[in-house]
């Protein structure tokens, strides 16, 4: 008899079809039972505990050498992690809880354990600490593992994967993930998670279909089971029938179809039907990256993040550091365009011993320029790594970051002018400030007036006007480039620009993302600039476009009062005029 069909759905994180044989690999929750014990039995009971305890612990330890001998520096964090892992192992403030438990009820050990772990978690509940919370959380995830131990579940080991599968689990962690061989993974499925979890950003970065936040998929998949997994619905169907095998297999060749056509057309300039040129670029944040970019047809680097200079070292740059990076980008790409992003430093990224870290609001306090002249020396060699590289090559621009208004910007340009005379150097480079506060794209028109250029950081601009932290999971359901405001204050920046003559570029998230596209080029965008990976399907996606089109589009869209309605006008709209709109991101 043949299996039940099951279609479960979930969010879609990473696109593409994928059918395979399920790998379990992880559940959320092992059986834990509960039975009493005789007094005979009490021995074995303890030393049935100690051995899962010790089992977790050899695991991560062999794990923590592997990665040690691999390379300490990549796996900086990852390593930390299972340090602290082994370290709440081996305290004994749980462990001796459990071994008298045992004694005391005559109890089996997962009971005890459970009993013991309540207690801890009860004591916690008083002790109103960040850290503290933290702490419970990473209890919880590592007694998992010897709950998972004791009850003598068996999931078959990431690590030796030797078929092509499609990996199940309620979620994969960085220790997970580092010992995948990513060859032979096909797919992912998880529990939990959103777009932006760590499942997700790994899946996408590797090309490897994945759908998150399925409930229950590992109570429902067995390993082994046959999956169909749909990246771009977030659907995964188990045991699919027949038919439903040969509609996704021609759905899945006709996109191998379509992606080699992207690559085949990648060098193809994105000119729409009625003839304008859209300039599609590429964003980078280590210098590497640029190879990537002219891989996938770009024609600039639009926003260079040069965050990781200041990251990567203990020590700040020098001004010789930050020249010959610049140097070596802008040569790379020469002669088209590379906009230089100043420090966009605080908030998620922290610069260490620098103030800019402790707030509760960090996304609201000492970033980016505002941290820039809180510490202008920092600020400075960097204007001046920019200037001299400028100096050798024409081709680079200055981008300032978190612009709020016009006091901002006149001090920025004061900056320009006193480095530029220190340096003694005259030459014209083009500025430009990143539109991502609400307040500067209010006031386009005033701040316009005093720079060359515009970049919209649609990711920032969506969280101070949205009210939504990036970094909270919780709210990222409420991330919408199309909600009315964000298009209402693309339009007034456009609008700004075009009163003081100058280009708008956008280069957040949005300008990869192909539903709105056509408003941003209905709106008057002539220059994108996103991941490297997205630039060939968004350079095929314009060259099935038509500006008239795009301008009616936009017309509607200014009338619609919900996100909602805005995507889904925009994506019957556009489905009808684009031929495999369904396979673009
Ligand atoms: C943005 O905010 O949209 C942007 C491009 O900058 P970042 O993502 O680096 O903040
Ligand atoms: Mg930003």
């Amino acid at each position: 008899m043949a299996l039940e069909k099951i279609e479960l759905t979930g969010i879609p994180a990473s696109p593409g079809i994928t059918i395979g044989k399920a790998f379990l690999a992880n559940k959320k929750k092992v059986k834990r039972p509960k039975y009493k014990i005789s007094s005979e039995e009490v021995p074995h009971e303890v030393s049935r505990f100690y051995d899962a305890i010790n089992y977790v612990i050899e695991n991560l330890t062999s794990l923590k050498e592997k990665l040690n001998k691999e390379d300490r520096d990549i796996y900086k964090e990852e390593l930390l992690i299972l340090d602290m892992q082994i370290l709440l192992l081996n305290d004994s403030m749980v462990a001796k809880r459990t071994v008298n438990t045992i004694k005391e009820k005559k109890i089996n050990a997962e009971w005890a354990l459970e009993i013991s772990l309540n207690d801890v978690f009860e004591k916690f509940k008083q002790i109103e600490d960040e850290y503290i919370a933290e702490r419970k959380d990473d209890i919880k995830l590592v007694f998992e593992k010897v709950f998972s131990k004791l009850s003598g579940e068996k999931y078959s080991k990431i690590e030796n994967i030797k078929k092509p599968v499609i990996l199940i689990g309620h979620d994969f962690s960085p220790s997970d993930t580092i010992k995948m061989n990513f060859s032979k993974i096909k797919g992912f499925v998880t529990e939990v998670g959103s777009k932006t979890s760590h499942t997700s950003i790994i899946a996408r970065s590797m090309e490897i279909p994945a759908v998150v936040g399925v409930k229950n998929v590992t109570d429902i998949v067995n390993g082994g089971d046959d999956i169909i997994l749909d990246g771009f619905k977030g659907v995964v169907i188990v045991n699919p029938d027949e038919e439903t095998l040969k509609k996704y297999k021609e759905k899945k060749e006709n996109y191998v179809i379509f992606l080699n056509n992207l690559m085949q057309n990648k060098e193809l300039p994105a000119l729409t039907k009625d003839g304008v040129k859209i300039e599609v670029y590429g964003n980078i944040e280590m210098p590497d990256e640029v190879v990537s970019v002219i891989e996938h047809g770009g024609e600039g680097i639009g926003l260079f993040r040069t965050e990781y200079l200041f990251l990567s070292n203990d020590k700040l740059p020098e001004v010789d550091e930050h020249y010959e990076t610049y140097k070596k980008v802008a040569e790379k790409i020469y002669p088209s365009t590379l906009i230089i992003r100043t420090i966009d430093i605080g908030a998620d990224k922290i610069l260490k011993n620098y103030e800019s870290d402790y707030n509760l609001n960090p996304a609201m306090g000492l970033r980016a320029v505002r941290f820039c002249f809180k510490y202008p020396e920092i600020f400075i060699n960097q204007l001046k790594g920019i200037l001299l590289a400028h100096k050798d090559f024409k081709n680079i621009k200055i981008l300032f970051p978190m612009v709020s208004g016009l006091v901002e910007v006149e001090k920025l340009l004061e900056f320009i002018n006193e480095t530029k005379k220190e340096l003694d150097y005259n030459e014209n480079i083009d500025i430009g400030i990143m539109i991502e506060i609400p307040s500067s794209a209010i006031i386009s028109d005033i701040v316009g007036k005093h720079v060359d250029f515009f970049s919209i950081g649609t990711n920032d601009l969506i969280q101070y006007t949205l009210a939504i932290d990036r970094l909270n999971d919780d709210v990222s359901y409420l991330y919408e480039p199309g909600h009315p405001a964000i298009v209402r204050l693309i339009k007034a920046t456009i609008d700004g620009a075009k009163k003081n003559n100058i280009p708008v570029n956008v280069c957040g998230e949005m300008a990869g993302e192909s539903i709105y596209v056509p408003v941003l080029l209905g709106l008057g965008i002539r220059r994108l600039s996103m991941n490297p990976v997205s630039i060939p399907q968004i350079k095929e996606l314009i060259r099935n476009l038509d500006i008239r089109e795009c301008k009616e589009i936009v017309k509607k869209v200014l009338t619609l009062e919900k996100s909602t309605l805005i995507k889904e006008f925009l994506y019957d709209t556009i489905s009808k005029k684009v031929k495999n709109f369904e396979y673009y991101t």
